[in-house]
């Protein structure tokens, strides 16, 4: 089924579009089964609280050098906004961007009276505002809860405003109500983008192929260099030109599908560039498999397999080395799916045993239609099955629960916040925001030091553990970690509804 149509304003949440879950408990290959005959969502009686979409969509619109962005609504919702102003500048050097341009983030601000007598004037003035101050190539506008909630007409006022200025206006509706999985919102700013700012090929090149990424470190400069092609990286520090010619490249790879899918598989289908299926290259089989898919695009692959011979002879006697040393410790993982599907690939090429997990959705389809996307199928099938693999978008008490009933060496985590409740048990906890810092042979060889180093150095967690305040009670601590999952209602047969009527 088609899932991308670039004439409607909005895409679809995943939960409708892509069959996404938020919540599970049991072990991984039994989820991965049950996906492919499609699962309900289990809902929780209680839960705490959420991402949302605005960020995830800010997360990428913000990070294009040359553009300016509104968040239309309450100053609030902004805030993420400055949040990733500061991973720009910060970030910059990872990606030899010497001069980090000033980030133009505007919030239209409304209060009570807008959300009653509307709030389209002051989006009109905001886009004046962020042209007349920033001259920019793009003005991208957020919607947030509140703007929804009243229904500002946000498409018939920036196609109005893009005929005033003569750039792309692009409305991005990432409303944080419309969905539980808030990486909805790379979606939502994704295809604004591919609506608005990519334009049609006018001719196909060899020498460039599309990277969707966060904002890691540039490793792929190295890695295509055999391949005679760059890098475009989209978004983070990308240009509204660069992206404009991203429908030109030869190819496109993403860093993680839970953030990229929905984007390859557009400019796949809409304009013609060929997306790489297999999950990104994490641990020894997908680094092989995803570097020969790449390669067969652009028709190199004896350069490819001797630039892989070469990387494997250099790395790989390491890598083995430090699989002595880890040998028989057990690791948790808490990250966003595919990432999290990646950690634990990497921890089953150094020979971890992962002994569970908080993942914080899943995915049962994927935009391209691809049946083999499942980067946890591969994962499995690849290094055996994962126990206690639960789906929690960031719950971080069933989380805590599971955390305490596994006791690992060690905990793995993507984001921040997460490597604290590791801490608190005495577990050595790892966090590593640079997605591509574990990529490829030497990332496995790096990520695997990191881990023994965590490991090996345990005083500090042990010690804080000792005074730390755990906020959940030995009552929490003795439940199910699903215990607020609501068993999916019964249908009642229809001879007990007729008897039941009956009475
Ligand atoms: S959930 Fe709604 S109100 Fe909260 S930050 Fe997101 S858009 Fe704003």
């Amino acid at each position: 089924m088609k899932h991308i149509n670039l004439d409607l304003p909005e895409v679809q949440v995943r939960e409708l579009r892509l069959g996404t879950i938020t919540g599970y408990q049991g072990n991984a290959a039994d989820l991965v089964e049950g996906s492919s005959c499609g699962m309900k969502d289990t809902k929780r009686s209680f839960q705490q609280c959420l991402g949302c979409s605005t960020s995830q969509a800010a997360c990428m619109v913000t990070l294009i050098r040359d553009a300016a962005v509104i968040s239309h609504g309450p100053v609030g919702c902004s805030t993420c906004l400055h949040e990733f102003a500061f991973t720009y500048r910060v970030n910059a050097p990872l990606r030899g961007v010497e001069n980090p341009t000033a980030r133009h983030i505007i919030s239209t601000n409304l209060d009570e009276n807008d959300t009653v007598y509307g709030g389209a004037q002051k989006l009109k003035e905001a886009i004046k505002t962020a042209y007349d101050r920033a001259q920019p190539n793009a003005i991208f506008i957020l919607t947030t809860c509140a703007a929804g909630i009243i229904g500002d007409d946000v498409e018939a006022i920036s196609e109005e405003a893009e005929k005033q200025y003569g750039i792309p206006v692009v409305a991005i509706f990432c409303e944080g109500f419309r969905s539980r999985v808030w990486t909805s919102g790379f979606d939502s700013s994704y295809h604004g983008i591919a609506r608005k700012i990519v334009g049609q090929p006018k001719e196909r090149r060899k020498d460039v192929i599309n990277v969707i990424n966060f904002w890691g470190t540039d490793v792929f400069d190295r890695w295509f260099e055999p391949l005679g092609a760059k890098p475009n990286f989209i978004t983070p520090y990308s240009t509204v030109d660069s992206l404009r010619h991203s429908s030109e490249s030869a190819a496109t790879v993403v860093v993680c599908k839970s953030l990229g899918s929905y984007l390859s598989a557009a400019l796949e289908s809409e304009y013609g560039v060929p997306a790489v299926k297999t999950p990104p290259p994490y641990g020894i089989a997908q680094t092989e498999k995803w570097y020969l898919e790449l390669a067969d695009i652009l028709d190199k692959r004896a350069e490819a397999e001797a630039f892989l011979a070469e990387e494997k002879a250099k790395w790989l006697p390491l890598v083995d080395e430090l699989r002595f040393k880890l040998k028989g410790k057990k690791a948790y993982v808490t990250a966003g799916a595919a990432h999290g599907h990646a950690l634990l690939s990497i921890l089953g090429e150094l020979g971890l045993e992962s002994v569970g997990a908080s993942i914080f959705h899943h995915d049962q389809k994927d935009d391209s239609g691809a049946e083999d996307f499942c980067s946890l199928d591969a994962a499995v099938t690849e290094y055996g099955d994962v126990d206690n693999y639960q789906v929690c978008n960031k719950q971080e008490f069933e989380l805590v629960n599971q955390l305490n009933r596994v006791d690992p060496d060690i905990l793995l985590a993507r984001h921040g916040g997460m490597t604290l409740w590791g801490a608190k048990f005495g577990i050595p906890s790892l966090l590593i925001g640079d997605e591509h810092f574990s990529m490829g042979f030497e990332g496995l060889y790096k990520y695997g030091t990191e881990i023994l180093n965590a490991i090996e150095n345990d005083e500090f967690v042990k010690n804080f553990s000792q005074h730390a305040v755990n906020p959940y009670t030995k009552w929490w601590l003795e439940q199910k970690p699903n215990a607020f999952h609501e068993a999916p209602k019964k249908k009642k047969d229809k001879k007990a509804k007729a008897q039941q009527t009956a009475v």
